[in-house]
Protein backbone atom coordinates (compact mmCIF):
# COMPACT_ATOMS: atom_id res chain seq x y z
CA UNK A 1 0.00 0.00 0.00
CA UNK A 2 1.52 3.39 -0.80
CA UNK A 3 0.99 6.40 1.55
CA UNK A 4 -1.52 7.54 -0.04
CA UNK A 5 -3.93 4.45 -0.60
CA UNK A 6 -3.07 4.43 3.64
CA UNK A 7 -4.23 7.33 4.16
CA UNK A 8 -7.43 6.85 1.88
CA UNK A 9 -8.12 3.67 3.40
CA UNK A 10 -8.07 5.75 7.13
CA UNK A 11 -10.32 8.45 5.87
CA UNK A 12 -12.37 5.93 4.58
CA UNK A 13 -12.74 4.17 7.93
CA UNK A 14 -13.32 7.38 9.78
CA UNK A 15 -16.00 8.59 8.18
CA UNK A 16 -18.02 4.85 7.67
CA UNK A 17 -17.62 5.21 11.73
CA UNK A 18 -18.64 8.59 12.08
CA UNK A 19 -21.84 7.78 9.75
CA UNK A 20 -22.42 4.62 11.73
CA UNK A 21 -22.56 6.55 14.62
CA UNK A 22 -25.02 9.13 13.50
CA UNK A 23 -27.19 6.65 12.07
CA UNK A 24 -27.42 4.77 15.44
CA UNK A 25 -27.73 8.00 17.15
CA UNK A 26 -30.93 9.10 15.03
CA UNK A 27 -32.38 5.84 15.03
CA UNK A 28 -32.73 6.23 18.94
CA UNK A 29 -33.63 9.69 19.23
CA UNK A 30 -30.30 10.92 20.62
CA UNK A 31 -28.24 13.99 19.19
CA UNK A 32 -25.68 12.63 17.02
CA UNK A 33 -23.08 15.67 18.61
CA UNK A 34 -23.65 14.19 22.14
CA UNK A 35 -21.95 11.36 21.45
CA UNK A 36 -18.15 11.61 20.83
CA UNK A 37 -15.65 9.01 19.01
CA UNK A 38 -11.88 8.03 20.39
CA UNK A 39 -10.12 6.80 17.71
CA UNK A 40 -7.78 4.46 19.66
CA UNK A 41 -4.69 4.23 17.89
CA UNK A 42 -3.25 1.68 20.24
CA UNK A 43 -2.01 -0.63 17.63
CA UNK A 44 -0.09 1.98 15.32
CA UNK A 45 2.86 3.93 14.83
CA UNK A 46 2.89 7.61 15.01
CA UNK A 47 2.84 7.45 11.21
CA UNK A 48 -0.69 6.07 11.10
CA UNK A 49 -1.80 7.62 13.96
CA UNK A 50 -1.13 10.87 12.43
CA UNK A 51 -2.66 9.50 9.41
CA UNK A 52 -6.04 8.93 11.52
CA UNK A 53 -5.83 12.64 12.78
CA UNK A 54 -5.30 13.65 9.21
CA UNK A 55 -8.56 12.08 8.59
CA UNK A 56 -9.88 14.32 11.03
CA UNK A 57 -9.96 12.48 14.41
CA UNK A 58 -8.98 14.49 17.50
CA UNK A 59 -9.19 12.64 20.35
CA UNK A 60 -7.30 9.93 20.27
CA UNK A 61 -7.04 6.89 22.99
CA UNK A 62 -4.03 5.15 24.14
CA UNK A 63 -3.75 2.19 26.54
CA UNK A 64 -0.37 2.20 27.52
CA UNK A 65 1.11 5.21 29.26
CA UNK A 66 4.64 5.23 27.53
CA UNK A 67 3.20 5.40 24.18
CA UNK A 68 0.73 8.41 24.84
CA UNK A 69 3.82 10.28 26.05
CA UNK A 70 5.86 9.57 23.22
CA UNK A 71 3.19 10.12 20.66
CA UNK A 72 2.10 13.28 22.51
CA UNK A 73 5.28 14.92 22.87
CA UNK A 74 5.41 14.27 19.18
CA UNK A 75 2.66 15.00 17.74
CA UNK A 76 2.96 18.39 19.54
CA UNK A 77 2.47 20.62 15.68
CA UNK A 78 -1.00 18.62 15.21
CA UNK A 79 -3.88 20.43 16.89
CA UNK A 80 -6.51 20.35 18.35
CA UNK A 81 -5.44 17.10 19.83
CA UNK A 82 -7.05 15.30 22.80
CA UNK A 83 -5.71 12.16 24.73
CA UNK A 84 -7.52 9.51 26.21
CA UNK A 85 -5.95 7.07 28.63
CA UNK A 86 -7.86 4.08 28.46
CA UNK A 87 -5.74 1.75 29.84
CA UNK A 88 -4.56 0.18 33.24
CA UNK A 89 -2.35 3.33 35.24
CA UNK A 90 0.14 2.86 38.07
CA UNK A 91 0.50 5.75 40.39
CA UNK A 92 4.16 6.09 39.41
CA UNK A 93 3.41 6.53 35.86
CA UNK A 94 0.83 9.74 36.90
CA UNK A 95 3.35 12.32 36.82
CA UNK A 96 4.57 11.73 33.26
CA UNK A 97 0.99 10.61 31.81
CA UNK A 98 -0.62 14.24 33.17
CA UNK A 99 1.88 16.25 31.18
CA UNK A 100 -0.40 15.28 28.43
CA UNK A 101 -3.45 16.59 30.50
CA UNK A 102 -5.11 13.72 29.09
CA UNK A 103 -9.11 12.51 29.76
CA UNK A 104 -8.31 9.42 32.16
CA UNK A 105 -10.93 6.83 31.64
CA UNK A 106 -9.75 3.81 33.46
CA UNK A 107 -9.75 5.27 37.29
CA UNK A 108 -10.48 1.22 38.85
CA UNK A 109 -8.78 2.45 42.71
CA UNK A 110 -8.97 5.20 45.11
CA UNK A 111 -5.07 5.28 45.77
CA UNK A 112 -4.95 5.73 41.70
CA UNK A 113 -7.69 8.53 41.97
CA UNK A 114 -5.31 10.44 45.24
CA UNK A 115 -2.29 10.26 43.30
CA UNK A 116 -4.26 11.75 40.24
CA UNK A 117 -5.63 14.37 42.74
CA UNK A 118 -2.33 14.93 44.07
CA UNK A 119 -0.29 15.45 40.91
CA UNK A 120 -2.90 17.32 39.15
CA UNK A 121 -2.62 20.14 41.76
CA UNK A 122 1.22 20.20 41.78
CA UNK A 123 1.08 20.74 38.16
CA UNK A 124 -1.61 23.54 38.82
CA UNK A 125 -4.45 21.44 36.15
CA UNK A 126 -7.46 19.99 36.26
CA UNK A 127 -7.87 16.16 35.20
CA UNK A 128 -11.05 14.91 33.88
CA UNK A 129 -11.69 11.51 34.77
CA UNK A 130 -13.80 8.27 34.79
CA UNK A 131 -14.51 5.84 37.08
CA UNK A 132 -13.92 2.30 35.87
CA UNK A 133 -16.81 -0.07 36.28
CA UNK A 134 -16.16 -4.15 36.72
CA UNK A 135 -19.93 -4.49 34.87
CA UNK A 136 -19.54 -7.64 33.56
CA UNK A 137 -18.23 -9.26 36.74
CA UNK A 138 -15.20 -10.72 34.68
CA UNK A 139 -12.24 -11.78 37.23
CA UNK A 140 -9.77 -10.73 34.72
CA UNK A 141 -11.24 -7.41 34.57
CA UNK A 142 -10.07 -4.43 36.53
CA UNK A 143 -12.29 -1.80 37.75
CA UNK A 144 -14.46 -1.00 40.51
CA UNK A 145 -17.09 -3.38 41.91
CA UNK A 146 -20.92 -1.70 41.33
CA UNK A 147 -21.50 -1.34 45.01
CA UNK A 148 -17.99 0.42 45.56
CA UNK A 149 -18.94 3.36 43.98
CA UNK A 150 -21.09 5.05 45.52
CA UNK A 151 -18.54 5.84 48.71
CA UNK A 152 -15.88 6.81 45.81
CA UNK A 153 -17.86 9.97 45.06
CA UNK A 154 -18.98 10.25 48.65
CA UNK A 155 -15.58 10.21 49.74
CA UNK A 156 -14.33 12.68 47.01
CA UNK A 157 -14.25 16.40 46.68
CA UNK A 158 -11.32 17.23 46.24
CA UNK A 159 -9.12 19.70 43.90
CA UNK A 160 -7.15 18.35 40.99
CA UNK A 161 -9.84 16.19 39.00
CA UNK A 162 -13.37 15.87 38.56
CA UNK A 163 -14.91 12.80 38.19
CA UNK A 164 -17.82 13.06 34.73
CA UNK A 165 -19.04 9.68 35.00
CA UNK A 166 -18.06 5.94 34.46
CA UNK A 167 -16.56 3.63 31.76
CA UNK A 168 -17.72 0.25 31.01
CA UNK A 169 -16.30 -3.13 28.87
CA UNK A 170 -18.22 -5.58 27.69
CA UNK A 171 -17.18 -8.63 29.26
CA UNK A 172 -14.74 -10.80 27.22
CA UNK A 173 -16.22 -12.93 24.41
CA UNK A 174 -19.86 -11.22 25.19
CA UNK A 175 -21.88 -10.72 22.12
CA UNK A 176 -23.43 -7.48 21.21
CA UNK A 177 -26.49 -8.31 22.63
CA UNK A 178 -25.49 -9.30 25.99
CA UNK A 179 -22.84 -6.24 26.06
CA UNK A 180 -26.10 -4.02 25.44
CA UNK A 181 -27.18 -5.55 28.76
CA UNK A 182 -24.14 -4.50 30.66
CA UNK A 183 -24.07 -0.78 29.04
CA UNK A 184 -27.70 -0.75 30.33
CA UNK A 185 -26.65 -1.83 33.50
CA UNK A 186 -23.85 0.75 33.57
CA UNK A 187 -26.31 3.84 32.53
CA UNK A 188 -28.82 2.71 35.27
CA UNK A 189 -26.05 2.73 37.66
CA UNK A 190 -24.94 6.42 36.78
CA UNK A 191 -28.61 7.23 37.15
CA UNK A 192 -28.72 5.87 40.45
CA UNK A 193 -25.88 7.09 41.49
CA UNK A 194 -26.29 10.63 40.32
CA UNK A 195 -29.89 10.33 42.46
CA UNK A 196 -28.16 9.48 45.63
CA UNK A 197 -24.31 11.25 45.83
CA UNK A 198 -26.26 14.63 44.19
CA UNK A 199 -23.36 15.18 41.68
CA UNK A 200 -23.40 15.20 37.81
CA UNK A 201 -22.04 12.34 36.07
CA UNK A 202 -22.83 13.29 32.56
CA UNK A 203 -20.12 11.12 30.74
CA UNK A 204 -20.57 7.07 29.73
CA UNK A 205 -17.74 5.70 27.93
CA UNK A 206 -18.84 2.25 26.64
CA UNK A 207 -18.62 0.95 23.50
CA UNK A 208 -15.80 -0.69 21.31
CA UNK A 209 -15.49 -2.09 17.40
CA UNK A 210 -17.35 -4.90 17.85
CA UNK A 211 -20.33 -2.93 19.93
CA UNK A 212 -20.75 0.63 19.90
CA UNK A 213 -23.78 0.56 18.39
CA UNK A 214 -25.32 -1.35 21.48
CA UNK A 215 -23.75 1.31 23.20
CA UNK A 216 -24.97 3.88 21.39
CA UNK A 217 -28.25 2.89 22.26
CA UNK A 218 -27.47 2.35 26.01
CA UNK A 219 -26.62 5.69 26.22
CA UNK A 220 -23.16 6.20 25.48
CA UNK A 221 -21.28 9.54 25.62
CA UNK A 222 -17.66 8.43 24.30
CA UNK A 223 -17.43 5.62 22.24
CA UNK A 224 -13.52 4.32 22.26
CA UNK A 225 -12.68 2.47 18.34
CA UNK A 226 -9.38 0.88 17.26
CA UNK A 227 -9.39 -1.53 14.66
CA UNK A 228 -12.38 -0.46 12.91
CA UNK A 229 -10.41 1.98 12.07
CA UNK A 230 -7.58 0.42 10.70
CA UNK A 231 -9.17 -2.55 8.93
CA UNK A 232 -7.26 -2.94 5.75
CA UNK A 233 -4.35 -1.42 7.12
CA UNK A 234 -3.25 -3.60 9.92
CA UNK A 235 -3.71 -7.00 10.73
CA UNK A 236 -6.71 -7.38 12.75
CA UNK A 237 -6.04 -9.71 15.92
C1 LIG B 1 -8.21 -1.51 22.61
C2 LIG B 1 -9.29 -0.88 23.38
C3 LIG B 1 -10.39 -0.33 22.72
C4 LIG B 1 -10.60 -0.40 21.22
O1 LIG B 1 -10.95 -1.70 20.86
P1 LIG B 1 -11.34 -2.08 19.36
O2 LIG B 1 -12.09 -3.34 19.53
O3 LIG B 1 -10.06 -2.25 18.64
O4 LIG B 1 -12.16 -1.01 18.81
C5 LIG B 1 -11.36 0.30 23.50
N1 LIG B 1 -11.25 0.37 24.84
C6 LIG B 1 -10.20 -0.15 25.50
C7 LIG B 1 -10.14 -0.02 26.98
C8 LIG B 1 -9.19 -0.80 24.81
O5 LIG B 1 -8.15 -1.32 25.47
Amino acid sequence: MTEKQTQQRITHNWQSVQQQVRETAIACARDPGSIRIIGVSKYVDEKLTRALTSAGCCELGESRPQLMWQKSQAMQDVTPLGWHMIGHLQRNKVRRTLRCTPTIHSVDSERLLSAIADEAVLQGICIDVLLEVNISGDQAKTGFLPEALQSVLESRHQSGLEIRGLMAMAGWGTDPSAARKQFEKTRELRDQLEISTGRQLPELSMGMSGDYQEAIQAGATMVRIGSTLFDGVIERN
